[in-house]
C-alpha cells in the first residue's frame, strides 16, 4: 500500500494513523492491566494474561512492520525540512528511535522474556513472604541471561548501556555511575552527621486514622495540587501507580494502611505527580507517540518533585496542616505543626527502600545499581547476591537487613522486568527534580510563599509550560539543558538536602 503514497505528506499521514493504532493497543492493555490491579475478581488472572499478551503482541507487530520502517526511512527529507520542534518532525524522530528498538528485539525473544517475567514474579510473590531466596534463585539466574540476551541486539560499551538506555534515553552506565560516584561522596558524611544527632520522635504519624478520612484528605490535596479528577480518578490497589490511556484519562492508585498516616498520604501526591505530568501534554499530542513522559528520570522528577520538596515542605504544612489537624483531631489535634514536619522529614538508616527518607533513599538505589552492575558483568553470581546485598547495607547504611525478603528479595524489579536498566531512574529523578526546582524558584522566588497561601498554580503552570506540555518531543538531556541552562548535576539536590536538613536538624551541613 505504500507505492499509493507518493508525497510526503501523503506518507507522514499514513504513519500517523498507524501510530495511532499501535498507541489505541498499547492504551487497551493498560486498561486491562489497571482493571486487574483494581476490580478483577481473582479467577479472572489466567484469562487476563493471555489477553495483555495477545494486544501487546498485535501493538509490537504493528510497529515492527518493515512498512513502517521504509516509510520513516522515506520521511527523512521530510522530517529535516522542518523545524526540530514542530510536532510533525519530532513524531517521525521519536518513531524511527522507538522503530530501530523494537525491530533489533525478536518477537520470538520478546516471547520468551515476558513468559520468563510472568512466571519469575508468580515466584517471586510467594518466596519473599516465605523468606526463601533459593526458590526465586533459578528464576533470578535466568533472567540475569535474558538481560544480557536483551542487551545483545544492540552495540554497547558496557552490556547495562542498552538497557538504562531503554528507560533513560541517552544515558549511559559511565554517566549514571559517575553521577552516583559524586552524589555518595556528598551524601555520605551527610546521613553521618543527621544520624548521629538525637532520633525525631515520629510516633504521632502511626496512630489509627479512618480509611476513609485519609482517602478524602488525600483526594482533597490531590486536587489541589493539580490533579484533575474530571481527567482522571483514583483507586486502591496492593501497590500505587498511575497509568494513562489518553492525555485526558490518567488515573492513580493508592495503598491505605489505618495505622500509618503517611503511606496513602505521599503515595497519592507522589502518583498525582506522575499523573498531572501526563495530564499535561499537548491536546495535540494526542494519540501520538509524543503523548507519554520522556524518560523513566523525567517522570520520577515530577512525582517526587510533588512528593518530597512541595509535599514535605514546611509551607505545604502551613497551608493543609489545620485541614489535616480538623479531620484528625483526636490524633493530631495535641501535636504542633512543627512536630508533625519534623516527624514527616525523619531521617534515619532503614532497610527499606520505599520507607527510606529522602536523603538515605539515593543510598539504597546506589547498592542497587552497583549489584546488578556487578552481576551483568559477571562479577557477582546470583547466588552470592543475598550476602553481597547484605555486606553493602552494612557497609554504606551501617545495617543488616532481618532476612532476605528484606535483603536481596525486597523489591520487584529484578523479578519482574529486567536484571539492570531500572533503579538509577529513581536517582535520575530526585537529581532532575531538584534541579528544575531550583530553576523553578530561581525565575519565580514567589512559589515558596505561594505554596504556604495554598496556591500551587504558579509551580503547576510553570512545569507545565517547561516540561509536561512536550510529552516525548524533546529527550531528558535537553529538557534539562533548555529549561535549567545546565547539564545534570548532583549539585542542586545536595544544596536542598544541605539548608532543609541543617534546619530540621539544628546542624551544619
Ligand atoms: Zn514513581
Amino acid at each position: 500500500m505504500s507505492a499509493t503514497l507518493t508525497t510526503p505528506e501523503a506518507k507522514y499521514s499514513y504513519l500517523k494513523t498507524c501510530l495511532c493504532q499501535i498507541k489505541d493497543l498499547e492504551a487497551a492493555a493498560a486498561v486491562l492491566n489497571w482493571d486487574q490491579t483494581t476490580l478483577m475478581p481473582p479467577g479472572g488472572v489466567a484469562a487476563r494474561g493471555r489477553q495483555i499478551a495477545t494486544l501487546t503482541q498485535i501493538a509490537h507487530e504493528k510497529l515492527i512492520d518493515p512498512t513502517i520502517g521504509q516509510i520513516l526511512e522515506d520521511l527523512r527529507p521530510y522530517e529535516e525540512s522542518l523545524p526540530y520542534d514542530s510536532p510533525e518532525a519530532a513524531i517521525v524522530r521519536v518513531a524511527r528511535r522507538d522503530y530501530d528498538r523494537s525491530s533489533r528485539i525478536p518477537s520470538e525473544f520478546m516471547a520468551r522474556l515476558s513468559e520468563h517475567q510472568a512466571a519469575t514474579y508468580e515466584i517471586w510473590t510467594k518466596a519473599k513472604p516465605a523468606n526463601d531466596f533459593g526458590a526465586v534463585r533459578p528464576y533470578l539466574e535466568k533472567m540475569l541471561d535474558l538481560s544480557r540476551e536483551m542487551a545483545s541486539f544492540f552495540p554497547y560499551e558496557h552490556v547495562a548501556d542498552p538497557l538504562i538506555d531503554s528507560e533513560d534515553y541517552g544515558m549511559s552506565v559511565a554517566t549514571v555511575r559517575s553521577l552516583f560516584a559524586q552524589l555518595r561522596e556528598k551524601l555520605v558524611p551527610i546521613v553521618e552527621a543527621i544520624t548521629s544527632c538525637p532520633p525525631i520522635d515520629d510516633s504521632c504519624l502511626y496512630q489509627y486514622f479512618s480509611k476513609k478520612r485519609q482517602v478524602v484528605f488525600g483526594r482533597m490535596v490531590a486536587e489541589r495540587i493539580g490533579y484533575n479528577f474530571q481527567r482522571g480518578r483514583q483507586d486502591e490497589s496492593p501497590h500505587p501507580f498511575s497509568t494513562s490511556f489518553s492525555v485526558d484519562d490518567v488515573r492513580i492508585t493508592t495503598r491505605i494502611d489505618e495505622n500509618n498516616l503517611t503511606e496513602a498520604l505521599f503515595s497519592t501526591i507522589h502518583e498525582a505527580g506522575h499523573a498531572m505530568y501526563e495530564q499535561g501534554i499537548a491536546p495535540e499530542l494526542e494519540g501520538t507517540p509524543l503523548a507519554a513522559g520522556t524518560s523513566g528520570g523525567v517522570h520520577e522528577s515530577q512525582s517526587r518533585l510533588w512528593e518530597n520538596i512541595v509535599g514535605r515542605s514546611r509551607g505545604f504544612w502551613e497551608c493543609f496542616y489545620p485541614q489535616l489537624q480538623g479531620m484528625f483531631l483526636r490524633e493530631l489535634g495535641p501535636v504542633s505543626i512543627e512536630k508533625f514536619y519534623r516527624a514527616i522529614n525523619k531521617v534515619a538508616k532503614s532497610p527499606i527502600r520505599t520507607d527510606a527518607d529522602e536523603v538515605t533513599y539515593n543510598l539504597h538505589v546506589a547498592i542497587r545499581f552497583s549489584l546488578e552492575l556487578a552481576m551483568l558483568e559477571g562479577k557477582l553470581e546470583v547466588r552470592d547476591l543475598p550476602e553481597a546485598w547484605n555486606e553493602r547495607y552494612k557497609s554504606d547504611l551501617g545495617i543488616l537487613p532481618a532476612n532476605d525478603s528484606q535483603g536481596a528479595m525486597q523489591d520487584v524489579h529484578w523479578f519482574c522486568g529486567t536484571v539492570g536498566g531500572m533503579f538509577q531512574s529513581y536517582t535520575l529523578g530526585n537529581l532532575m527534580g531538584a534541579q528544575f526546582y531550583e530553576k523553578a524558584i530561581k525565575i519565580n522566588p514567589e512559589i515558596p510563599v505561594a505554596i504556604e497561601r495554598g496556591n500551587f498554580n504558579m509551580l503547576y503552570h510553570w512545569l507545565k509550560e517547561n516540561i509536561y506540555q512536550h510529552g516525548r518531543k524533546y529527550t531528558a538531556e535537553e529538557i534539562i539543558k533548555e529549561v535549567t541552562g545546565a547539564p545534570l548535576s548532583v549539585n542542586p539536590f545536595i544544596d536542598y538536602i544541605r539548608n532543609k536538613y541543617a534546619a530540621i536538624y539544628q546542624i551544619e551541613l
